[in-house]
């Protein structure tokens, strides 16, 4: 068994993937390719949008 580095589920060795030398699932590695504006780093970031008044 092989452990994801990302969400730590146990995997398979055969379904094991490397994504920016991390060992991850096939789950963590298709997570890699979602677009930005759904991932939950780049929704924050987006937060700083001028239209919004600073509180
Ligand atoms: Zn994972």
């Amino acid at each position: 068994m092989e452990k994801c580095e990302k969400c730590g589920a146990e995997v398979s060795h055969d379904d094991i993937y490397e994504d920016n030398g991390l060992k991850v699932c096939e789950d963590c590695k298709l997570e890699g390719i979602t677009p930005p504006e759904l991932h939950p780093y780049f929704s924050r970031v987006k937060k700083t949008d001028p239209e919004t008044p600073k509180q």
